[in-house]
């Protein structure tokens, strides 16, 4: 299938209105910015009409190019007042396709062309703040404009073993939608999503009933929260990422310390020189006390953006995983900049927050593959795990 062929664009209701608000703020990334083998020619044959070398502007690495950054972080393909040279000056479409669709994430499907997104942006967290309920809007494609990349992945469920969970991947991700949107309560909705999607491996897939499945949800007996191991659980997963990204490591370990503090000088002064840190259950509980149930709206409209970004797809047990991890530190990442700050987080404060989570965390997705990959290893049953970290939801 041709990219220009498709005849629809799906997108959630709650992202269509993303708009960019060019503050540049995405060329100051923590993460590597690819640039593709296209790109990367036209803007070395641009350069060189200019008598500059793209050694200066981008580097290489085993599988293609990547934008170098100043001191501060910004590409070096910003102009002084925020603006992308290579757009400014070389045109669009010379432009690499990860800066042309961020922070859309595409995907090409039978259904039409599939847009998600990712938060790492101001504009596009602000998004989840919204008390619409979600659902996927179809439009047709004159009707939605967006900055054409040369090539998409492709999905086509119809293509897979009638036995594969995949070949049934619309009506497993309308169930997760259809789940989400009961009015009920957050945990008890990821509880039963958890529970499906671990029964599917053993299920006769082309006889499940997807939408009986949501019906049942009435007869589902929650287990009572069972948080037994899940500060260890969150400080082990704090010290896998640091292993990967000491800023992300110490940035958590910093702030578990800073809101320990018993603003006593001879107390703290033990705390602030110490190198370790502690998360116990009575510390998880006081931090709980500062969520405001406003915001699990917040958590719900991100965990249903990261099913339409269809990881679920290639394999719903790391994806339920994946999204639970990344739902919590959520949660966490909130409660503690709440705690620290000593009151609720202003409108800004939140979107900023929600933006530093997505951005250290979501952008790593090798670290997600890797821990799961590692826990496979140690024979942990996923299932379980997932469980576990659920329960901060609770
Ligand atoms: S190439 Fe342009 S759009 Fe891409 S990161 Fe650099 S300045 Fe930003």
């Amino acid at each position: 299938m041709e990219i220009r062929d498709y005849e629809y664009i799906l997108i959630p209701n709650i992202l269509e209105k993303y708009k960019c608000s060019m503050s540049g703020e995405c060329c100051q990334s923590k993460w590597r910015i690819d640039i593709d083998e296209q790109s990367y020619l036209e803007t070395k044959k641009n350069l060189e009409k200019q008598k500059e070398d793209i050694d200066t502007y981008m580097g290489k690495h085993e599988s293609g190019a990547y934008v170098s950054k100043f001191a501060n972080g910004y590409c070096k393909l910003i102009t002084e007042d925020k603006k992308c040279r290579v757009h400014q000056e070389f045109g669009w479409e010379c432009l690499s396709d990860t800066c042309k669709i961020y922070p859309r994430n595409l995907k090409l499907t039978s259904r039409g062309m599939e847009i998600g997104m990712g938060f790492s942006c101001r504009s596009s967290a602000k998004l989840l703040l919204s008390k619409e309920k979600f659902y996927i809007k179809k439009i047709k494609k004159e009707d939605y404009f967006f900055m054409k990349p040369r090539s998409v992945s492709f999905i086509i469920p119809e293509n897979n073993l009638k036995t594969e969970i995949s070949s049934r991947y619309y009506e497993l991700e309308q169930m997760a939608i259809d789940i989400l949107n009961l009015d009920e309560n957050l945990y008890v909705k990821l509880q039963y999503l958890e529970k499906l999607i671990s029964e599917l491996y053993g299920a006769n897939i082309e006889e499940y009933d997807f939408k009986e499945s949501v019906e049942k949800f009435k007869e589902f007996i929650p287990s009572v929260p069972n948080n037994e191991n899940l500060e260890d659980e969150i400080v082990r997963i704090i010290l896998e990422k640091q292993k990967r990204s000491k800023a992300v490591g110490i940035y958590y370990i910093n702030l578990l310390r800073l809101i320990g503090l018993n603003r006593n000088l001879e107390m703290d002064k033990k705390i602030l020189a110490s190198d370790s840190f502690t998360l116990t259950k009575s510390e998880l509980d006081e931090l709980k006390k500062v969520w405001k149930e406003d915001y699990n709206t917040i958590l719900q409209n991100y965990f249903l953006c990261l099913t339409f970004n269809k990881e679920m797809y290639y394999n719903p047990e790391y994806f339920m995983m994946k999204a639970t991890m990344l739902t919590i530190f959520l949660k966490f990442r909130i409660m503690l900049n709440t705690k620290y700050l000593g009151r609720e987080l202003t409108e800004a404060e939140l979107i900023y927050t929600i933006k530093s989570h997505d951005e250290d965390l979501a952008h790593d997705g090798e670290f997600f593959s890797e821990f799961y990959k590692a826990k496979c290893d140690e024979k942990v049953n996923i299932s379980e795990l997932t469980k576990t970290l659920l329960t901060l939801i609770a």
